[in-house]
């Protein structure tokens, strides 16, 4: 079904063109129509769906007529955390570029002060976690009585979150004639008495799971003992692989990023790096010298590289395990796209163990260990020098034509440890803001863009 069927406007169908959509997923294809005719719908998908799309798209539209009133949100998205709220405001962002709509993000670890200034102001899209959204609340800086529509994303999340009884307050507070849209991955007993309480016979749409059980991707666990410097050795093995054509490296730090790249083209490879700390025009300029292939490898954080639509990636390694299962999806979906085949490498040390278990909770699926090597570890005195001599098949770079013991060996100390309250997803949008590394959007800044 083409994007034109779904009932969105001529400009939204143009966003969506301009983001490079050529057709709906099956999220989309099955929420759009209903959610314009103001129906309340249950979405049963993950991330990676394009669920998120499925609720922004039809929102723009529905909200395009009226006006916003002081501290009055007239729509309102719950997500569990910041770093999916922000992912919500940059949807609205990219889809919203030709509407006047105004969007305030509520999420801890801002200012207070601009957020109440937004909302002062009016906002036509709230997008808030729970807990600052209570909090304002509390203080009276919001009336959600003007509330006509609420997205409550993530669902199950919130339920592990601990959010539920601040979500039931939150649709308490909101006026009963108003369209709802829940959404999450698995429907828990929490879950289904929410929907049964707060929603109105509602459009029950399911999706199958998307890129973890993709079967177009195949996901290795590269188990290595030791901390940055072994995983660094055991990653260029894996880069030389000749299948390995060209690969997007995560990590979860923009240190790592940096560090990891620079590295890497000491090894002679050819890579580039993306992550929040540069300018957007610098993103641009390092995605399309490795979209045109001159560049093979690019080394990137989550968040720089969230919604990356890159075809013909052969390979995805998580350099880090994410923190957040979910990415891990997000992730791995930057291959096997489009029907290709492709291979996820996940490299875990010692401090990974945990966040694997939540991956393959999340998932469902055990994912496969592969066989440690069996060379003995090197030291690191000699590994520049043999690594380097062992690149024939890929161009070296000038400064890798000559050993580089020096440099390699004073990588191990510039490594950061890695704070413990960092390695275990965060329960609370607080222990969020706590391990929030990510870059700072402009949004985030500010909390409104107002438009027109
Ligand atoms: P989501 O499930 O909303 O997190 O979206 C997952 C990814 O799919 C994001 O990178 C979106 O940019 C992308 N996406 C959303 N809709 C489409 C579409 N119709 N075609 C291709 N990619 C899409």
């Amino acid at each position: 079904m083409p994007f034109a069927d779904l009932g969105l406007s001529n400009e939204l169908l143009q966003a969506v063109t301009d983001a490079g959509y050529s057709e709906p997923t099956p999220i989309q294809a099955a929420a759009i129509p209903p959610v314009l005719m103001m129906r309340d719908i249950i979405g049963i998908a993950q991330t990676g769906t394009g669920k998120t799309a499925s609720f922004v798209l039809p929102m723009i539209d529905i909200l395009a007529h009226g006006r916003s009133r002081a501290r009055m949100p007239r729509s309102l998205i719950l997500e569990p955390t910041r770093e999916l709220a922000a992912q919500v405001a940059e949807n609205f962002e990219k889809y919203g570029a030709n509407s006047n709509l105004s969007m305030a993000l509520l999420i801890g670890g801002v200012q207070m002060g601009d957020q109440i200034a937004a909302l002062e102001k009016g906002v036509d899209v709230l997008i808030a976690t729970p807990g600052r959204l209570m909090d304002l609340f509390g203080r009276g800086k919001i009336l959600l009585t003007g509330c006509s529509m609420l997205v409550i994303d993530e669902a199950d999340r919130m339920l592990d979150m601990g959010f539920i009884p601040d979500i039931e307050e939150i649709c308490t507070k909101l006026p009963k004639q108003r369209q709802t849209l829940l959404f999450s991955a698995t429907m828990p007993p929490p879950i289904k008495k929410l929907a049964d309480k707060f929603l109105d016979n509602p459009k029950r749409i399911e999706v199958a799971r998307p890129a973890s059980t993709n079967t177009n991707i195949t996901q290795w666990l590269v188990p290595v003992s030791g901390g940055g410097h072994d995983k660094r050795r055991r990653l260029r093995e894996l880069l030389e692989q000749p299948e390995v054509t060209n690969a997007i490296i995560f990590c979860n730090r923009k240190t790592t990023v940096r560090e990891l790249n620079k590295s890497l083209k000491q090894h002679g490879f050819k890579s580039g790096e993306i992550h929040g700390d540069m300018e957007q025009a610098q993103r641009i300029a390092e995605l399309d010298l490795f979209k045109d292939g001159h560049v093979t490898i690019l080394v990137a954080s989550d968040v720089a590289a969230r919604g990356l639509d890159i075809k013909g990636v052969s390979t995805v390694f998580n350099f880090d395990a994410p923190w957040h299962p979910d990415d891990y999806v997000h992730r791995i979906g930057r291959t096997g796209r489009a029907g290709a085949t492709g291979t996820a490498y996940t490299m875990v040390g010692p401090e990974d163990a945990e966040n694997i278990d939540n991956i393959e909770k999340l998932t469902g699926q055990k994912i496969a260990r592969l066989a440690a090597p069996a060379e003995p570890e090197r030291a690191p005195r000699d590994e520049a020098r043999e690594e380097s001599a062992r690149l024939p098949r890929r161009e070296r770079s000038p400064r890798a034509e000559r050993p580089q013991p020096r440099a390699e060996r004073s990588e191990p100390r510039t490594e950061r440890p890695e704070p413990r309250a960092a390695a275990r997803p965060p329960r609370r949008e607080e222990a969020v803001d706590a391990g929030w590394n990510g870059p700072v959007p402009d949004f985030l800044h500010v909390a409104l863009s107002a438009r027109g």
